[in-house]
């Protein structure tokens, strides 16, 4: 039995390859050794479903499903497309959110 040599932490790497200076990229930084490329794409999908699992939390907005940090008065995300704008209309509310009243605040009276 040999010294285990461990890879990377996502173990798609062997020892040589997880050494590589910049992690594998050029000196551009534009261009990664293709022996990384599995590790870009664990470590990528790794980060999506942390984001998934911290969206999952989060409201979403009834009519495009978007998740968000807050819903507006209609139960919507904050964006305003045509289709969230009528939404808004038809409960009697402004087509477009009033802003945060952290953002209203500024530059008043002085
Ligand atoms: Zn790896
Ligand atoms: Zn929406």
């Amino acid at each position: 039995m040999g010294v285990v040599i461990k890879g990377c932490k996502l173990g798609c790497c062997s020892p040589e390859v997880a050494a590589l200076p910049r992690g594998g990229w050029d000196d551009a930084g534009s261009k990664i050794d293709g022996r990384r490329t599995e590790h870009l794409r664990r470590e990528w999908a790794a980060t999506s479903a942390r984001i998934d699992r911290m969206q999952a939390d989060y409201p979403k907005c009834k009519l495009c499903g978007q998740s968000t940090m807050r819903l507006d008065q209609a139960g919507l995300c904050s964006k305003v497309t045509e289709v969230h704008k009528t939404y808004r209309v038809r409960l009697g509310l402004p087509a477009v959110p009033a802003p945060a009243p952290a953002a209203r605040g500024r530059g008043g009276r002085r």
